[in-house]
């Protein structure tokens, strides 16, 4: 869908993989809804991706660690850079590789992450183009990460300006003019003409189906895609609230259980070291009373879980990322709805 609503406005997509860990299921069927190449921001999930034999352009997204700069000219055709040094090396690297790497100059427009202030991008450009195994692409930018800035007319006409600027000052012509992430969404899917905007590096909207900046859902974008899974260990009548001297928990803060009296207490085999517990919203009518690094405790409203039954919830973001990343917790992939086939709470 994001695609083709994409293409209507020119603009192509990159399909944003790291999420996913560079999952070779998940990149081809990005492929085969139409991207234009993947994107992810560790090489790690690149390199993966090429051994399970996942043929697409492919761009580093995070800018290169100068200690991995063979690895990336290996396996990425194109990087975000802001670094003159980092290109150098990527270069050097290409230049040893027989190969040319391409390079997109990430430019500052307000989110303080990364990007080169625009005042000094004509001059990044034109040492850029000095290199030898580098072929410069295009510039970029990305907004809504660090401080959450918006992406609108007012940044989004910058990027097209500057990129007119370049292309006139270097009689050249910049082929890649990257707005930005799933938050750009919005302004993209507008009315606003588009200027030089070509191409937008999406990975939440597609995963979760809402935009980032509000959280709301896209349109005839599916929000349920993901179903996290966890197993009952404990489930016993106790107090509401604890006993003993209150000080610092396992994860710092402190708060206050009310007291409600006794309770259907339930213990899931589930922690920080599997997600980000603050993430999780529960598929059923239950309440996640806290967490630690393997344990977390539900109140399961009077309801008795069984040992060895499961609770399932849907994830945000980085309850996703965490979950993805967690070598605890087991990855299905199906092509329908596994909530309702599986029996859960
Ligand atoms: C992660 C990332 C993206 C994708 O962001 P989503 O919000 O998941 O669409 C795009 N660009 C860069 C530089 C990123 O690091």
């Amino acid at each position: 869908m994001l695609v083709k609503k994409l293409a209507a406005r020119d603009i192509g997509v990159s399909g944003v993989t790291k999420a996913m860990l560079g999952n070779s299921l998940f990149a081809n069927t990005l492929i085969s809804a139409g991207v234009k190449g993947l994107a992810d921001s560790r090489v790690e999930n690149l390199q993966a991706m090429r051994q399970a034999g996942v043929k697409a352009p492919m761009t580093l997204i995070r800018s290169p660690m100068i200690s991995q700069a063979a690895q990336i000219v290996k396996s990425a055709h194109i990087s975000l850079n802001t670094e003159l040094d980092t290109i150098a090396e990527l270069s050097e690297a290409a230049s040893a590789q027989n190969c040319v790497h391409g390079v997109l100059l990430m430019v500052e427009l307000g989110d303080l992450r990364e990007g080169i202030m625009p005042a000094d991008l004509e001059d990044m450009v034109r040492k850029t183009l000095r290199f030898q195994n580098i072929k410069l692409e295009g510039i970029g930018t990305n907004l809504a990460c660090q401080n959450g800035v918006v992406p609108d007319a007012r940044n989004m006409g910058e990027l097209s300006a500057l990129a007119d600027a370049i292309d006139a000052t270097f009689n050249a012509k910049l082929q890649i003019i990257s707005g930005g992430n799933s938050a750009n969404l919005t302004w993209a899917l507008g009315d606003e003409a588009k200027g030089r905007i070509n191409n937008l590096r999406l990975g939440e909207a597609i995963l979760l189906g809402c935009e980032p900046l509000y959280r709301q859902p896209l349109d005839e974008l599916f929000t349920d895609a993901f179903v996290l899974f966890a197993e009952v260990i404990e489930c016993k009548i106790k107090p509401s609230h604890p006993t003993g001297a209150i000080a610092q928990t396992a994860f710092a803060s402190t708060k206050t259980a009310r007291n409600s009296g006794l309770i259907h207490q339930t213990t899931l085999a589930l922690g920080q070291m599997d997600t980000d517990p603050t993430g999780l919203s529960p598929v059923r009518n239950i309440k996640i009373l806290g967490s630690s690094s393997d344990h977390m405790v539900l109140d399961t409203l009077n309801e008795d879980f069984p040992i060895g039954s499961e609770a399932a919830f849907h994830l945000n973001y980085s309850a996703l990322i965490h979950a993805m990343a967690s070598p605890f917790v087991t990855k299905q992939y199906r092509s329908n709805n596994i909530a309702t086939k599986r029996r859960a709470h």
